[in-house]
């Protein structure tokens, strides 16, 4: 954005790729994706349409998913269809909860009519159970919530919205890694005269009369600039000014008070060729019913989500994990952290391939073999604080603590990423935005 507005833009990134989690990554000649599994909301009007025209991302090959069933949702024995489209999708789930019919209208209106900021203040579980009678129909309208921390204290209703709503309107995958977004985004700022640097981990923001004038990466290299835009977490950009004066202890104390959403423990399985049939959906399975309580500590997975590639080689299941379970290993780095490290993986990836085999019964004979990652790969890889899967914890009750705004106290730094106000494809896109428009302001 900034590179088409004629500005000069540096990427330095302290992997050896660019893309944080939406890099993708080679096993034994084997393509896999990170944090990039399906966004909602590209047909044209719709809520990331315009964005993606804007940032040249809508020429990539884009696959709808299935409108007669982007998400399956298994509870127990039943799975329920989100259909593509407000009034289909509640028109469908209308059929198994008829005595819900206009709630179900009520709800999908919200969605459609929400605004940029509305319901920060509300709390998601609050507005659902005030709207709602059933709590099967509740736990239905959740269990996609793996796309978010489902935590019945904090949770916005803001951010139970955004994430639902663009879903509902279409819901699209990659065909093809989610480094394509990431190498269209180089090209793209590579074309207009920037330059992408990996391999050059920031440690230090040098200033100079209370500006920023240079970031210092561990190489020792310092690269100067007019101003500077953070994509880490705030606590991480925060270690790079240890002895600034704009800076204040109360500016510190607010980012390291607020808490990090949680982790993910992801499973992906190579299949031998041939050996399942391609599904052009999601499925989000769950062995019992009151999804709120069990995303509320998950020590083992409860849920898993299921996706698979087009070529039907590969699936990924996700589910939610704390950091306490994998807190032992703290203190080692990728590839050195033992054998009862491993152990512990095995057996979380033996128990998602339980809950996936509901849905998939001879999942396990079709898997050639399986690499796993714990929210220890996020935190090394992404420098993210506990290995948090979207960042800090947005909360109802406290929503000016926890939203942060792109200007910080150094008037020439900025903020960005999914720790601001909302997390995903969407919300560090939009995200984005508003920061360029700050930093256009600035300038
Ligand atoms: C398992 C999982 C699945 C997901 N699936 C989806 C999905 O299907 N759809 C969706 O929309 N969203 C999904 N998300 C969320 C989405 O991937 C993230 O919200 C988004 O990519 C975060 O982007 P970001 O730029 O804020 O942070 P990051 O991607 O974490 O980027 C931060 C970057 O900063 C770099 N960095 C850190 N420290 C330094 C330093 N000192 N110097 C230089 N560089 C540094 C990191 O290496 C990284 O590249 C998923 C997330 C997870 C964890």
């Amino acid at each position: 954005m900034l590179s088409k507005r004629g500005l000069k833009v540096a990427v330095l990134e302290r992997q050896i790729q660019p893309g944080g989690s939406l890099q993708s990554y080679t096993r034994r000649g084997r393509r896999f994706d990170t944090g990039m599994h399906y966004v909602g909301g590209l047909d044209e009007g719709q809520a990331l349409h315009e964005l993606f025209a804007e940032l040249n991302l809508l020429s990539l090959p884009w696959k709808r998913l299935d409108p007669e069933g982007f998400d399956r949702v298994t509870i127990g024995e039943r799975t329920f269809l989100y259909k593509e489209g407000y009034d289909r999708f509640a028109q469908e789930l209308a059929k198994s909860f008829p005595s819900e019919r206009e709630s179900l209208q009520t709800y999908v209106h919200a969605l459609r009519d929400m605004g940029e900021k509305d319901g920060t203040d509300v709390s998601a579980w609050d507005w659902l159970h005030q709207l709602f009678n059933d709590s099967l129909l509740i736990d239905v309208l959740s269990a996609t919530c793996l796309k978010m921390e489902l935590r019945k204290e904090s949770l916005p209703q803001f951010s139970f919205m955004h994430n639902q709503g663009p879903f509902i309107e279409s819901s699209w995958r990659l065909d093809g890694p989610g480094s394509l977004i990431v190498d269209r985004l180089c090209h793209d700022i590579k074309s207009a005269g920037g330059e992408v640097f990996c391999g050059e981990e920031v440690t230090e923001l040098l200033e100079k009369d209370d500006r920023i004038v240079a970031a210092r990466t561990v190489s020792g290299s310092l690269y100067e600039g007019k101003c500077f835009i953070s994509d880490t977490h705030p606590a991480v950009t925060l270690s790079w000014l240890t002895n600034s004066r704009k800076i204040k202890n109360v500016f510190r104390r607010r980012i390291f008070s607020v808490e990090n959403s949680f982790g993910m423990f992801t499973a992906s399985l190579v299949l031998k060729h041939g050996s399942i049939s391609s599904f052009n959906h999601n499925k989000y399975i769950y062995s019992l019913p009151d999804v709120w309580s069990q995303h509320e500590n998950p020590s083992r997975p409860v849920t898993a989500i299921l996706v698979t590639n087009p070529a039907a080689d590969q699936i990924d299941i996700l589910t939610p994990t704390s950091f306490d379970m994998w807190q032992r290993w703290s203190e080692t780095s990728v590839g050195h952290r033992g054998e009862d490290y491993k152990l512990l993986k095995q057996q979380i990836a033996e128990e998602c391939m339980l809950l996936a085999e509901c849905e998939l019964p001879h999942l396990r004979e079709c898997v050639e073999c399986i690499y796993t990652s714990s929210p220890l790969t996020w935190r090394d890889y992404n420098q993210t604080p506990c290995g948090s899967a979207y960042g800090m914890r947005k909360d109802w009750r406290n929503p000016l603590m926890t939203i942060l705004s792109p200007t910080t106290p150094i008037s020439n730094l900025f903020l960005t990423g999914q720790n601001l106000v909302l997390h995903g494809l969407m919300g560090v896109a939009k995200t984005s935005k508003y920061t360029c428009q700050q930093v256009l302001n600035f300038k």
